[in-house]
C-alpha cells in the first residue's frame, strides 16, 4: 500500500521528471557529436561532452585502442559509441577494421592518410566500408597546413567518380577541402578561405546529387564556412537537412574552452562544439537544428532517438 508520503513524492518526481530533462538540454534538446578522438585519458573525453552539453559522442578510435573505446563507453552508459580508423597503407588494415567492426564499432574513421582519394587504399576502403554496412568518414585535405603539412585523401575534384563508382558506400566528409569547396570559386591556396561564398560549389552540388554522400560539421573548416557567410550557409543548411550532422573534432580540455590553442582567432581558447553549435542555433530553424544536432546522426548510425 502507498501512504501519503510515498504518493506525493512519487507525483513531485513524475511531474518535474520532463521539466528537469528539458532544463538539462543546454541546445534545445539531445547533441550526438560524431567526431571526438579518444583521448589518453579517456576522462576528459567524458569532461568534453559534460562541459559542452553533448548527450553522446562517436570516439574516433585506432584499432589499437579499442579496449580503452570500449571501457569508456561501459563506464558511461548510453554516452559513446565509436569508430575505428588503421593505417590503410598497411595490407593488415582491412583484417583489424573489420574485426573491429564485429567488435561493434559504428563506422569507419576518421580515415586520414597520405594517399589520394581515388587511389587503389582509399577503393578498398570504400569496398570494406561497404561490405560491412558501416560508413566512413573521411579528411579531406589538398592544402597542406602547418600541423601534418601533408596532403589527406588528396584528389577531391575527382572525387565524385568514387561516390558514383561505390553507390552502396556511405560516405562522411570532413575537413578543410569539403567545406571550401561549398564555394564554388575555391582558389586551393588556404585551407580555411574567407569572403562571401559563390554558389555552386562542388560539396553544395554532390550532395545534392549523391544519396550516399553525408557531411560532417566538425573542426575549424566548417566553423569558417559557418561565419564566412552565415547568409549563404541559411541556405545550404537548410538544402541538405537530412545530410549534415554536428560534430567537434575538439581538443579544448573541458567543453568549454580550456585548453584550446586552435590559431584561428575565431576559436583560440574556445570550445569548437560550443562554437559551431550557436552558430547553427543561429542560423537555422529549431526543427532543421535538431536533424543536424541529433536525428541526421542517429539515424545514419542506427541508435535509439529516443535518449
Ligand atoms: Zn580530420
Ligand atoms: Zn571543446
Amino acid at each position: 500500500m502507498v501512504n501519503r508520503r510515498q504518493f506525493i513524492s512519487a507525483a513531485a518526481a513524475a511531474s518535474t521528471v520532463p521539466l528537469v530533462a528539458q532544463q538539462s538540454y543546454e541546445w534545445g534538446g539531445p547533441v550526438l557529436d560524431i567526431h571526438l578522438h579518444l583521448r589518453p585519458d579517456g576522462e576528459s573525453n567524458f569532461a568534453h561532452i559534460e562541459g559542452s552539453s553533448v548527450t553522446r559522442a562517436v570516439l574516433l578510435t585506432r584499432a589499437q585502442e579499442v579496449d580503452r573505446a570500449q571501457a569508456l563507453a561501459g563506464n558511461h552508459r548510453g554516452r559513446f559509441v565509436w569508430f575505428v580508423s588503421a593505417d590503410i597503407t598497411k595490407p593488415e588494415s582491412a583484417g583489424l577494421l573489420t574485426k573491429a567492426v564485429k567488435d561493434g564499432a559504428l563506422g569507419l574513421g576518421e580515415i586520414k592518410y597520405q594517399v589520394q582519394c581515388d587511389g587503389p587504399e582509399m577503393k578498398r576502403m570504400y569496398a570494406l566500408a561497404a561490405e560491412l554496412k558501416v560508413p566512413i568518414q573521411i579528411h579531406f585535405g589538398d592544402v597542406p597546413q602547418a600541423s601534418g603539412n601533408a596532403v589527406f585523401n588528396g584528389g577531391f575534384k575527382r572525387f565524385d567518380a568514387m561516390l558514383k563508382a561505390f553507390p552502396k558506400t556511405t560516405f562522411i566528409a570532413h575537413a578543410d577541402t569539403f567545406w571550401a569547396n561549398v564555394s564554388s570559386d575555391y582558389a586551393y591556396d588556404t585551407a580555411y578561405p574567407e569572403g562571401p561564398i559563390k554558389p555552386g560549389g562542388l560539396s553544395d552540388r554532390w550532395l545534392s546529387d549523391y544519396p550516399n554522400l553525408y557531411g560532417d560539421m566538425s573542426a575549424n573548416s566548417c566553423n569558417n564556412a559557418l561565419n564566412r557567410d552565415p547568409e549563404f550557409m541559411t541556405g545550404f543548411l537548410l538544402r541538405h537537412q537530412d545530410k549534415l550532422m554536428f560534430g567537434c573534432d575538439c581538443s579544448c580540455s573541458d567543453g568549454r574552452g580550456g585548453g584550446q590553442t586552435n590559431p584561428s582567432p575565431r576559436l583560440h581558447g574556445k570550445c569548437i562544439a560550443r562554437e559551431t553549435l550557436a552558430a547553427i542555433q543561429r542560423i537555422s530553424k529549431p526543427e532543421v537544428f535538431r536533424k543536424l544536432r541529433w536525428e541526421n546522426g542517429t539515424k545514419l548510425l542506427g541508435l535509439p532517438s529516443q535518449v
